[in-house]
């Protein structure tokens, strides 16, 4: 069975039905079978069109007892026909649908599912699908809803799918290994993919669900406990000098510690001694101090006698990393230098050259740092910056340019402490859960669209003040063309109306780095007033003057994502504000928007962004360099995501390697998903 079969193959896909599959990201059979539903309709029971209330989506089962009138109104013609059940009238509607005319016989029975209004015991249904008495095309059983479809209706994308099923029909092989499915009683891979797209009862639903999720975190815990067995299987790693003190450093910093960047330090000090290897997690919220920290470490390494690398995941961030390390460590004689990509190639041979030779002793750079020519002397230490930028397996990459270095994951991104412990399986956890004091909370307020002239009126006194403003426009499209657009078709309204008197500028992740630092630079010189940009700002850009943080269409980012934006003001002395733009009028969204107007505290944050909206984009491969989830919702499915942790540890305690023949479908799994992120 050839699941990686082009689609267009599929019996009812067309060339133009092809084009629009691809948008939604179905190329092959495999993408059409696991294109799973969002939601699902359940018209396979009946109601009595009395006990209907107002709203809801229902099926009824009713006799026709007039003819079909038809009514001719301004631009529509109106098709409608009255019924009846035991219980009381229904007056059904459609629009335009001339070939309704003559379907209905007087006296006979149908079912009917649609929406139906209830007003003052007037039943009213609108558009409904239907059946005669004896079929069960549209009606009598649970029907799948599936996510985005752009032109393609439901009833196409579900018959397509339809197609799809019966193909592997006997052919799909089964991934996960027979004792599993009988220890856990869990549907073969087969029976999961019917069952998920059409469900005959609930039961069916929520056991192909167990199933496929099953199979999704199973993979995801055993790959990560591989990953920590590769580290740690008792490696030496470098033991630090005990007296190579952090207190030395601390006691010229310009500020106090919080007990919490004291307590972290107090972790990281006792790795840093031991001869475990350090594999440690960084927690804390933007702004919490995590930085200092890395550097105290820094230089407890150097003064031991090795080397450090900071890696930030873009330059603008390394170079504000070089300038705080070099202001924070001015007359230690410690030598710190910068290695981006954007450096002249004769700049670049040269600190390739010193670093070999051990002249420099904490290289701060970006992905450059990970090139295979850059060699270090005796690296010590390595600390990876807002590490969802990087994947697990650039995290091994850099590790492996000295012998057994302690390594730091630094992230803004909080998570549940439970949660953490399970996706970070491989390292231990530290985190600063207290910002320094006298930090000025960020007023956030959420507005709808129709208010941007109060809002730019804001911004504008703002600036009158001396401050400068960001903002930010969701990426739009999964096309990078099109994003850019977006954000200059807002520069060039903001530059050429609604600001002209001021410094507009945009920022974009597909400009040239240079240009990107050069605009950022004049940003922080207060050269610019407003800028505008995508999210490329997101991450730990430091412009204390910056005082305002408008988001556009803030309803399509995820919370985390928010709370990040949000960090970047409030970092000076002055009163800032975050502004989120939205549209949209779900109850989600307002919650969401309520969230954010409600707490500044991060964890709170990402424990709400699961709940409400599950784990698919908070995990995003790109987040956190692990496998977006297809199905698995890390919020609500905690419960097998704890019973699969512990099976994951009993499996590989028995079969480390996955060696066994029994096992053997497990490796493969591990090995289709993760190829790019994990050796094994
Ligand atoms: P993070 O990386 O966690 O977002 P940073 O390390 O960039 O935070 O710290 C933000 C700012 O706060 C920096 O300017 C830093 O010098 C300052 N800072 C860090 N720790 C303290 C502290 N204990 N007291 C006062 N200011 C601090
Ligand atoms: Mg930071």
């Amino acid at each position: 069975m050839d699941l990686n079969k082009d689609v267009k193959y599929v019996k009812g896909v067309g060339p133009s039905r092809v084009q629009l599959l691809n948008r939604v990201g179905i190329f092959s059979l495999n993408d059409l079978i696991t294109y799973f539903p969002r939601d699902y309709e359940d018209r396979s029971k009946p109601k009595e069109i009395y006990e209907c209330v107002d709203g809801e989506e229902a099926l009824i089962e009713a006799v026709v007892i007039s003819r079909m009138t038809q009514i001719r109104l301004k631009r529509n013609t109106m098709y409608r026909l009255i019924v009846r059940d035991e219980t009381a009238k229904c007056q059904i509607t459609w629009f335009n649908q001339s070939y309704l005319k003559n379907i209905f016989k007087m006296g006979q029975k149908y079912k009917f599912y649609g929406k139906i209004s209830n007003k003052a015991g007037k039943f009213e249904m609108t558009s409904p699908v239907f059946d005669s008495e004896d079929k069960e095309n549209n009606t009598g059983k649970i029907i799948p809803i599936y996510p985005l479809t752009y032109n393609l209706s439901q009833n196409v994308i579900r018959r397509i799918i339809e197609n799809g099923l019966k193909e592997i029909d006997g052919n799909l092989t089964e991934t996960m290994p027979q004792y599993l499915l009988k220890d856990y009683n869990l549907y073969s891979l087969e029976e999961a993919i019917k069952k998920i797209h059409f469900p005959e009862k609930f039961e069916d639903f929520n056991l192909a669900r167990k199933r496929l999720v099953f199979e999704e975190l199973l993979t995801m815990q055993l790959a990560l406990l591989e990953l920590k067995n590769n580290y740690t299987t008792d490696i030496k790693g470098i033991e630090f000098n005990k007296e190579a003190k952090m207190s030395d450093i601390i006691n010229t910093l310009p500020f106090n510690l919080t007990k919490a960047q004291l307590r972290v330090l107090e972790e990281i000090d006792q790795d840093m001694e031991s001869d475990k290897p350090m594999n440690r997690l960084l927690q804390g919220d933007v702004g919490s101090g995590k930085t200092v920290v890395a550097m105290i470490a820094a230089y407890k390494a150097v003064k031991s006698g090795y080397q450090a690398a900071i890696m930030a995941p873009t330059a603008i961030l390394a170079s504000q990393h070089l300038e705080s390390f070099q202001e924070l460590l001015k007359g230690q004689g410690i030598r710190c230098e910068l290695l981006i990509s954007s450096i002249t190639k004769k700049k670049k041979e040269e600190l390739k050259e010193r670093l070999a030779n051990g002249e420099i002793d904490i290289l701060i750079g970006t992905h450059a740092i990970l090139e295979e020519n850059v060699v270090f002397k005796n690296l010590g230490l390595v600390v990876t910056d807002e590490q969802h930028r990087f994947g697990v397996k650039q995290r091994t990459t850099i590790v492996e340019k000295g012998e057994h270095p302690d390594v730091i994951v630094m992230t803004a991104t909080p998570i549940p402490r439970t949660l953490a412990l399970i996706l970070y399986g491989d390292l231990d956890i530290s985190i600063i859960d207290e910002l320094p004091p006298n930090r000025k909370q960020i007023e956030t307020y959420a507005v709808r669209k129709s208010l941007s002239d109060r809002v730019n009126n804001f911004i504008k006194e703002q600036i009158k003040a001396g401050r400068q403003a960001y903002v930010v426009c969701p990426l739009v499209e999964e096309n990078e063309e099109m994003d850019l657009k977006s954000v200059e078709a807002l520069y060039k309204t903001y530059k050429e109306e609604t600001f002209k008197d001021y410094n507009v500028a945009y920022l974009h992740g597909k400009m040239k780095a240079k240009k990107k630092d050069e605009i950022m630079n004049d940003f922080k010189d207060g050269k610019i007033d407003i800028l505008i940009s995508t999210t490329v700002i997101e991450v730990g850009v430091n412009v204390p003057n910056s005082s305002i943080m408008v988001v556009e269409n803030a309803e399509r980012f995820g919370l985390a994502q928010l709370h990040q934006l949000r960090g970047r003001v409030g970092r000076g002395e002055y009163q800032s504000y975050c502004i989120l733009k939205y549209e949209g009028n779900s109850d989600t969204i307002r919650e969401r928007m309520k969230v954010m107007v409600d707490t500044n505290d991060g964890f709170v944050i990402s424990e709400k962004d699961l709940e409400l909206r599950g784990s698919g984009d908070f995990f995003g491969t790109e987040q956190h360099g692990l496998p977006a989830f297809k199905i698995a919702n890390l919020f609500t499915d905690m419960p097998i995501l704890k019973a699969v942790q512990s099976l994951s540890i009993k499996i590989l305690s028995e079969d480390p390697k996955l060696e066994k023949k029994e096992n053997k479908p497990l490796k493969n799994l591990i090995k289709d998903k993760f190829k790019e992120r994990i050796e094994i």
